[in-house]
């Protein structure tokens, strides 16, 4: 059997057709083409477990690119079907899918993303073949685009979590292209005097797991589950609502009271600062737009701690839509891609800034934004100096 192993394992739970996932498919409600939906994989996936041999059908091949990723279908069905696991099983054990070129491009994000990201912005726009177009310009969002401006200043910093040992995990986009991310993330770590553990986590897997690479999966989850072991089962705080998803998703530990322990130590970093208490730069945007991340955590801290800091400026938040990312997907079918980012800007393309807390997000949205639009990660948005003009507005 291909790597992978057999489609349909991963069908542990009946569907019941109840629709519920239907609702909340991006990709479906961009196209209104059910046969995108996530009911029609769980039904795919249900006659491939019967015969493989319909695995070679061309109609699999191009279905097997066709899923965001996004986890909603997931999120809503009360049966515990997984849509988007079938996918990447049917993408594991496809025999034409590509799944080296997302193995590599995912396992050498050191030495690739940083250049060629650089590369894809050297590009003009006039010597850009048309098909590689859409795919240049997500390469060149890696890097961000116009990005934020620092705003926000802390005024103090709470003495909550003085000396209290702490792993950050950056993930690949932190990691080797918007180290600046990196570098306000550690700032606000050592105002609040934490005892940040020395790390060497790999990416958190959620990419590869997507892209039908369970085992490579598996390795990088192992070595980052070592890495919290050595450290004595700190928090582990994470501040990409994908790789918070990623690591959530993580299963390979020696009990459940392990896996509990693991699960309750992984905290979205914007639920950490919730108290730090911040200046807003007087010429900070008067309204800013937010995009809610599909993978965003159950309380959503990344919007709280936006909304407790911002406030009234804080004017629309998308929810129901997604940025498009959906990383193989994205280079598949990237014209029903463009579909559903093209929701998520009619719905935020009014507002001049948008943040928001996941690295593909940024990276999408950076690549799509109207000319006019700055897109970034709130991380952006902390003014690691100490001057700077600043008014007490909250
Ligand atoms: S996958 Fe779940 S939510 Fe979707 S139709 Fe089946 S049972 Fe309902
Ligand atoms: S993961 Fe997202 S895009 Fe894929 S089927 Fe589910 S809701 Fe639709």
């Amino acid at each position: 059997m291909v790597r992978g192993g057999k489609v349909g394992t991963i069908m542990t739970r009946q569907c019941i057709l109840c629709g519920k996932c239907l609702e909340v498919c991006p990709l479906l409600n961009a196209t209104r083409r059910e046969e995108l939906g996530p009911r029609a994989k769980t039904e795919l996936s249900a006659m491939l477990r019967d015969d493989e041999l319909l695995l070679s059908g061309e109609d699999v091949t191009r279905l097997a690119g066709l899923c965001l990723g996004c986890h909603r279908c997931r999120k809503a069905c009360s049966h515990g079907v997984d849509a988007p696991g079938m996918v990447s099983a049917l993408r594991g054990a496809h025999p034409d899918f590509k799944r080296w070129l997302w193995k590599t491009w995912l396992t050498n994000a050191g030495s690739l993303w940083s250049s060629g990201s650089t590369v894809a912005k050297l590009i003009p726009k006039k010597f850009q073949p048309e098909k590689l177009g859409r795919h240049l310009k997500m390469l060149a969002g890696l890097k961000g685009g116009v990005g934020l401006e620092p705003c926000l200043s802390v005024r103090a910093f709470p003495k909550t979590y003085e000396e209290t040992p702490v792993l950050l995990f950056a993930g690949c986009t932190a990691n080797h292209v918007q180290k600046d991310w990196l570098a306000s993330a550690r700032f606000l770590l050592e105002g609040l005097g934490v005892h940040l553990l020395p790390d060497d986590f790999k990416c958190c897997g959620s990419g590869l797991r997507a892209a039908g690479c369970p085992h490579e999966a598996e390795d990088v989850a192992r070595h980052n589950i070592q890495i919290w072991r050595a450290a004595g089962r700190p928090k582990v705080l994470v501040f990409c609502a994908s790789c918070l998803a990623g690591l959530s998703d993580y299963d390979d530990f020696s009990n459940e009271p392990e896996k509990n322990l693991w699960q309750a130590s992984l905290t979205p970093l914007a639920g950490w600062i919730g108290d730090v208490d911040f200046l807003i730069a007087d010429d900070a945007p008067a309204s800013l737009g937010y995009h809610r991340p599909c993978h965003h955590d159950a309380a959503d801290s990344d919007f709280m701690f936006l909304k407790r800091i911002l406030g009234g400026r804080l004017e629309t938040a998308s929810d129901k839509e997604c940025c498009g990312f959906g990383g193989v997907m994205g280079l598949g079918a990237p014209e029903l891609a463009d579909q559903v980012t093209s929701q998520c800007w009619d719905r935020l393309g009014a507002m001049p800034v948008v943040v928001t807390g996941c690295s593909a997000c940024a990276a999408r949205l950076g690549a799509t934004a109207p000319e006019r639009v700055r897109v970034g990660h709130w991380l952006e948005m902390i003014n690691r100096g100490s001057g700077g003009r600043v008014s007490s507005q909250t």
